[in-house]
């Protein structure tokens, strides 16, 4: 097996220079990269349109869009993120002052999952780079043509030292893990985060592990029906289905079931057209394996849209089955494409039990006008984030950390998170040297009675 012990000790070496750490040469970094993706626009949307059939408006919206916004924040603020923070100071501590610093960890590893090969790639080396570390990013090998474009665009602007592509599938993943990296940033499926966290766990380096799982979607009697259509289609069906924070699966309530998927089948039909298979802009799945698995769900409960695919072209119809029970094959995992199960229930604690009894979901949309169950959603069950009246909206946000929890993931990142989740907090302590308060040492007269009015 190939190592990468030599690329990792030439990261450790440039690192200890502090090079990284200098402001004006994280945001040189940062703006180089910035213009490096304007340019390479139209060559990255091309890579897309090849791996995945993006259309160049998913591609913009999606990866380079969201990339670039993230940039111009992390620019824009990293002069304020990076100052060490005053904090208070005890009165058992007087004549001291307070300090948090913001230090990298180091070598950092980011490993990408296919959906979206750029944005998922790209968006953890800005906070990287923003944080003041070093960083091997290894995208994946299921789309090869947005890997090699990425590798490339890095290569030409960074040498190999400050932030390296390695390309490769399973076993460069594995070989870089047996390297001793300050931190490990994985965006991927469960199974692999477990992995991760086991090779991470050896030389106990912290990890993000930004993972998947089956994100509820509920639509309570009262929601704006046309609405919550349009809004949950345009989540479900951007990228095929294949977005990690996607409405996997539908709870509708019984007394709007009808006209919500009337409104659904025509919110799709707006977006895409009567023939999707036909609709050029509509994003192909990405492997055959994911296909067959995919089109292994088309007979599970009643269809009651879509159903059609195309295994030359690897194109699945959006699609709608309802009269769905936990029980069904597709209930079993996280679905990651263009098929929505439909669930029924008629009192909101159906909902919650049906939720809880499963692993913590990465996201949760629940569209009501009603505050209370709104409240109550929030409060019963842990997810990682969400919307409310939405779809997916949270997750481009830069005031609002991005991450799962429990199975759906280990912390977050965007906009300060980002930042934050490759920097360490140093806490330091700045003690006077004009006196010494005595109390804490045990010579002390009647110390333990004065140590007990501070520490009570
Ligand atoms: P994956 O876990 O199969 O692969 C992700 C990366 O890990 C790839 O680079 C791959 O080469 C590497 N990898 C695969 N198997 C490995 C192993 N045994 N050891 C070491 N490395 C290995 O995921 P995927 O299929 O590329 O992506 C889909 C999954 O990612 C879905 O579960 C989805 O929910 C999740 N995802 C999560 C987010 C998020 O932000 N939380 C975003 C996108 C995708």
């Amino acid at each position: 097996m190939q190592t990468y012990n030599s690329l990792i000790t030439k990261q450790k070496s440039f690192f200890r220079t502090d090079t990284t750490k200098d402001l004006a040469y994280r945001l040189e970094a940062l703006q180089k990269l910035r213009i490096a993706i304007k340019n390479n626009e139209k060559k990255l949307m091309s890579a897309l349109k090849g791996d995945l059939n993006k259309s160049e408006f998913d591609s913009y919206s999606t990866e380079i869009g969201i990339v670039l916004e993230e940039l111009r924040f992390t620019i824009k603020h990293l002069r304020s993120w990076v100052k060490p923070k005053r904090v208070k100071t005890p009165i058992t501590h007087i004549g001291s002052r307070s300090f948090i610093f913001s230090e990298p960890y180091g070598v950092t590893l980011i490993i990408a999952p296919w959906n979206y090969p750029f944005q998922l790639a790209i968006a953890p080396l800005i906070g990287a780079i923003a944080a003041g570390n070093c960083a091997v990013i290894k995208p994946s090998e299921l789309t090869p043509k947005t890997s090699e474009v990425l590798g490339k665009l890095i290569s030409d602007l960074f040498p190999e030292e400050y932030i390296s592509v390695v390309q490769g599938g399973i076993e460069t993943s594995q070989a870089l893990l047996n390297e001793k990296f300050d931190y490990i940033f994985f965006t991927g499926s469960v199974p692999v985060g477990k992995v991760i966290m086991e090779a991470a766990a050896k030389n106990l380096t912290p990890v993000t592990l930004e993972l998947g799982g089956k994100s509820p979607c509920i639509v309570h009697e009262d929601a704006n029906i046309k609405l919550a259509a349009k809004r949950i289609a345009w989540g479900k069906f951007t990228n095929a289905g294949q977005t990690c924070i996607a409405p996997d699966y539908l709870y509708l309530h019984k007394k709007i079931k009808e006209q919500f998927l009337s409104e659904f089948k025509k919110a799709t039909i707006e977006l895409y057209g009567e023939k999707p298979l036909n609709n050029v802009h509509f994003t192909r799945i990405v492997s055959d394996k994911h296909f067959q698995r995919l089109c292994s769900f088309l007979d599970n409960g009643e269809l009651f849209m879509g159903g059609d695919s195309n295994q030359e072209n690897l194109m699945i119809e959006p699609t709608v089955v309802t009269d769905i029970t936990w029980d069904d094959q597709i209930m079993q995992d996280e679905i990651f494409g263009p098929i929505l199960p439909v669930l029924e229930y008629d009192v909101l604690s159906e909902v919650l039990e049906g939720i809880h009894r499963h692993p913590k979901p990465l996201s949760l949309y629940l569209f009501t006008e009603n505050n209370n169950v709104q409240q109550e959603v929030v409060n019963s069950v842990s997810f990682g984030g969400g919307c409310i009246n939405d779809t997916v909206y949270h997750f481009v946000s830069p005031y609002l950390p991005f991450g799962g929890v429990g199975n759906s993931g280990i912390g977050a990142y965007h906009g300060k998170g980002n930042f934050d989740t490759f920097s360490h907090q140093k806490s330091v302590l700045k003690q006077t040297t004009l006196f010494d308060i005595p109390f804490r040492y045990p010579n002390m007269k009647n110390g333990l009675n004065k140590i007990k009015l501070f520490l009570k």
